[in-house]
């Protein structure tokens, strides 16, 4: 039997293993995913100790995802882009570095009924899961990002990405937003604002009323199922969705990573909602 992990710390929250085993289990992959918790000075130390084990790999969230880079026998174009590394492959002693993180968020997006093609994409947020979604927002064909930030320095660093001036900077304040909202028809919040377990929320959410009918709201957060975003959006008659896609599909991508199969993964993907409802 081969193993998986997911390396974290915090670490025992994960949905990781739970989402992970379910599928090693229906399709009948012999297989083991566990958790453990590494603390972030032991990485690399980490990492030699899974090459010396029968382990085909493993999941790494934070504080690994950027430790790992320098790490790597090889990169994925994405885990280069995003400067992160969120499943490493171990094949013959080599360590291969991909992320998922982005590949699922356009799934999960296109899954919803929210493809980004054509659209003008307000984006709140600057950090580590913004840097994965916005480059895919424009590979998915969005005519342009406005990339809202508490801290601008963040959101002008992520937007220097682009050179073909697809990308604004801007202020994460209800006046930024308010102006931005009716030029823009979908909205995703990679914000920790409004989550589970943070004091954090939005300033108001009056420029969901600015969005053009039928827009499109996509929150990073499964937890809570609706954040005050989101029900507000719908309420508003905007097509919502909330992270759990997108923790699902990172994780069916890092499945065919891992086992180097082709997965199904529509049927997965019902599955783990079902598992996980
Ligand atoms: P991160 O790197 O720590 O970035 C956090 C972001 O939230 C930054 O833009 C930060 O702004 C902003 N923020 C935090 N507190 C704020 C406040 N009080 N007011 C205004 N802005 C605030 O975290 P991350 O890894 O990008 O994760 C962001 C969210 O996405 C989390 O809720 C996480 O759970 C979720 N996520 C979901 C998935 C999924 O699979 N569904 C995957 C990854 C992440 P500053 O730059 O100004 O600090």
């Amino acid at each position: 039997m081969k193993r998986l992990y997911v390396i974290g710390d915090p670490i025992a929250h994960s949905k990781s293993p739970l989402i992970q085993n379910t599928m090693l289990r229906a399709l009948g992959m012999d297989y083991v995913y566990e958790a453990r918790r590494v603390p972030g000075d032991e990485t690399a130390r980490w990492l030699e100790k899974a090459k010396g084990e029968p382990c085909a790999g493993f999941n790494a969230t934070m504080p690994h995802k950027r430790n790992l880079v320098p790490l790597m026998d090889e990169l994925s174009e994405d885990a280069r882009l995003y400067g992160a590394v969120n499943t490493v492959c171990l094949r013959d002693g080599r360590a291969i570095g991909h992320n998922t993180d982005g590949a699922g968020f356009l799934q999960a997006l296109r899954e919803a009924g929210l493809d980004p093609a054509g659209r003008t994409v307000l984006v709140l947020g600057a950090g580590g899961a913004a840097s994965a979604v916005v480059p895919k927002l424009v590979k998915g064909g969005a005519r342009g990002v406005f990339l809202c930030n508490r801290t601008l320095e963040r959101a002008a660093a992520l937007c220097a990405w682009d050179k073909e001036g697809r990308l604004a900077p801007a202020e994460l304040t209800r006046e930024s937003l308010e102006r931005l909202a009716p030029r823009c028809s979908l909205v995703v919040n990679c914000t920790s604002l409004g989550m589970t377990g943070t004091a954090g929320q939005f300033e108001s959410l009056d420029f969901l009323d600015g969005l053009p009918a039928g827009s499109g709201v996509f929150d990073l957060i499964y937890s809570p199922a609706e954040t005050e975003l989101l029900r507000r959006a719908r309420l508003g008659g905007h097509r919502t969705a909330n992270g759990l896609g997108m923790l699902i599909w990172q994780a069916i991508f890092a499945l065919e990573h891992f086992t180097g199969t082709r997965i199904d993964g529509r049927a997965m993907a019902r599955l783990l909602e079902e598992t996980l409802a």
